[in-house]
């Protein structure tokens, strides 16, 4: 099945403005259509009940509403996490995930079918690359969040991730025009401080949003600190070697002036010993950053165990001793439903607390 009309969700608001005036319209109805968009969640053009018949009309001939349906909703055991597939027009299936941590909404939102990086503990990296997702379907994973929140009368969509299926930076076009939509003030509104763009390390992609001054939050999984122990983990670090990164890294937080969050996933007896984290402190030092240690979530085509808890108390300490570098140790929420690539549930919760610093 395909989709035919131009997805309306792909529109800034400035363009969306443009469209309805180009078709000979006010813009009144554009700032009203935007509001359905938006502040409604409306979930078809026929339910814009305020639009005058021929602007409908025209929506209706040209244009469509890239709700993507849901083909599964599944909950954790934790209450915590509910994870949504949802079906895109050509019959693929992307993951969108709604956590709820301290009172507080984060939607973790896919960038991409299946991913070309090929993590090698990643389910969706062993599961290979279909296609990119248009801004259109990113932006409607972050509408199917926010209107079920506004359905059932819980507060606002604060956060956003973008850490589920897909690498964000290998789709740099869409998953950047997603945010400005969906960071928009009349619309969705969220914070740009309140969104991550989570990348396995693509150096272009780091430095495109430095050079762009983009305003999110940027988290680059490590995982580990030397180039061989890096490559042999995530394949993407031969094309962009840990040299390369560390200094992308570098020029990011030079220009934007702000910090970015460094993933580590634990894995016992691999990456999660005294040694490593020595590794890892040492190559950070005198960067502005903050580490994220998530013990491995397991998955069918790959052989490694989740790093210790006891391990990972001894890794912040020598962190916080040794290169005054806060880290958070995070939960494997949402495991029993196997949400996401191992990064969803922890990014959640330090989004939920507000980009948090420090220990815990
Ligand atoms: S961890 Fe992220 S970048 Fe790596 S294969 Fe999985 S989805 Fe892709």
């Amino acid at each position: 099945m395909t989709a035919s009309g131009i997805d309306l969700y792909q529109f800034t608001r400035a363009e969306l403005s443009d469209l309805i005036a180009g078709w000979g319209f006010s813009r009144v109805h554009a700032a009203r259509l935007w509001n359905y968009l938006y502040w409604e969640q409306a979930e078809s053009i026929e339910a814009m009940a305020d639009l005058p018949a021929k602007v409908k009309g025209k929506l209706l001939a040209e244009t469509r509403l890239g709700v993507l349906p849901v083909s599964l909703a599944t909950d954790s055991s934790d209450g915590y996490t509910r994870k949504f597939l949802l079906a895109l027009p050509d019959g693929l299936q992307i993951e969108t995930v709604r956590m709820h941590f301290t009172g507080r909404t984060t939607a973790c939102i896919s960038s991409q079918a299946g991913c070309a990086m090929g993590c090698v503990f990643c389910a969706t990296g062993q599961r290979g690359f279909s296609r990119h997702l248009t801004a259109g379907e990113v932006v409607s994973q972050v509408v199917h969040v926010a209107r079920l929140l506004k359905r059932a009368g819980e507060p606002r969509l604060r956060n956003l991730v973008v850490m589920g299926m897909g690498e964000p930076l290998h789709n740099y076009e869409a998953t950047l025009r997603a945010m400005e939509i969906v960071s928009d003030g009349a619309g969705i509104a969220l914070g740009a401080e309140r969104i991550t763009i989570s990348t396995v390390g693509v150096v272009p992609g780091i430095l495109r949003l430095a050079e762009e001054n983009q305003p999110y939050s940027l988290a680059v999984s490590l995982h580990a600190a030397t180039q061989s122990e890096r490559a042999a983990l995530v394949p993407a670090a031969r094309a962009w070697p840990l040299d390369q990164l560390m200094e992308a890294c570098r020029t990011y937080s030079t220009r934007t002036g702000r910090r970015i969050f460094y993933e580590w996933t634990l894995i016992e007896g691999k990456n999660d010993g005294v040694e490593h984290a020595h590794a890892v402190g040492a190559l950070l030092r005198g960067l502005p950053a903050q580490v994220n240690l998530i013990p491995l979530n397991p998955t069918e085509g790959y052989s490694g165990v989740p790093g210790r808890t006891s391990a990972a108390k001894v890794f912040q300490q020598v962190l916080a001793e040794h290169y005054q570098l806060p880290s958070t140790v995070r939960q494997r929420r949402g495991i029993d439903i196997a949400a996401g690539c191992g990064q969803l549930a922890g990014a959640a919760r330090d989004a939920a607390a507000g980009s948090v610093v420090g220990a815990d």
